[in-house]
């Protein structure tokens, strides 16, 4: 993959605003379509750091939502962002999950870590002026928040198997 960094840098102002709104009638398409989280997810989502795991909704797709025209749909393109393999994306409460994924637990643990995210930063314009700066300059992999998905993923992945299936997860 290669990224035209200076371009994306020129174009990260004009890209923002365009995908906040993207991001935003995607989100709206989640809540209205998806469905609440079961307790145990919840639990999960909670465990994640999410401070209000009943607004989230879980929107199962056969692939995963991308902009499909214009300079959003470019930079999609370019960055490899959003592709035929990714398996989530976390929109605010809006998750989508690829329905050949819909099994894997801790997929939905790395959203809710987004959610979390989405929270604390104040929302989706917060989330996005963050994230995407991140992504074009650090690169997707290298992105801070990014990171801490991928890690509190893995710490909690580690717990659940060293615990073993039959052990209560809690004394
Ligand atoms: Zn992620």
């Amino acid at each position: 993959m290669v990224v035209n960094m200076e371009f994306f840098e020129e174009q990260l102002s004009q890209i923002i605003p365009l995908a906040v709104k993207w991001a935003q009638e995607g989100e709206c398409f989640a809540l209205e379509d998806g469905r609440p989280l079961e307790p145990d997810e919840q639990e999960d989502a909670h465990q994640a750091g999410v401070l209000y795991p009943e607004n989230i909704r879980i929107c199962f797709v056969r692939d995963i939502p991308r902009p499909v025209k214009g300079v959003l749909a470019e930079a999609n393109q370019s960055l490899n962002f959003i592709t035929d393999t990714t398996a989530g994306l976390t929109l605010n409460y809006g998750i989508f999950i690829k329905r050949s994924c819909q099994n894997d637990r801790y997929l939905y643990f790395h959203e809710f870590v987004h959610v979390s995210q989405y929270e604390s930063l104040g929302g989706i314009t917060q989330f996005l002026n963050r994230y995407l700066r991140e992504c074009v300059e650090q690169g997707y992999e290298n992105s801070a928040l990014e990171n801490e998905a991928v890690k509190k993923t893995e710490k909690f992945k580690n717990q659940h198997e060293t615990n073993g299936p039959n052990e209560p997860e809690e004394f």
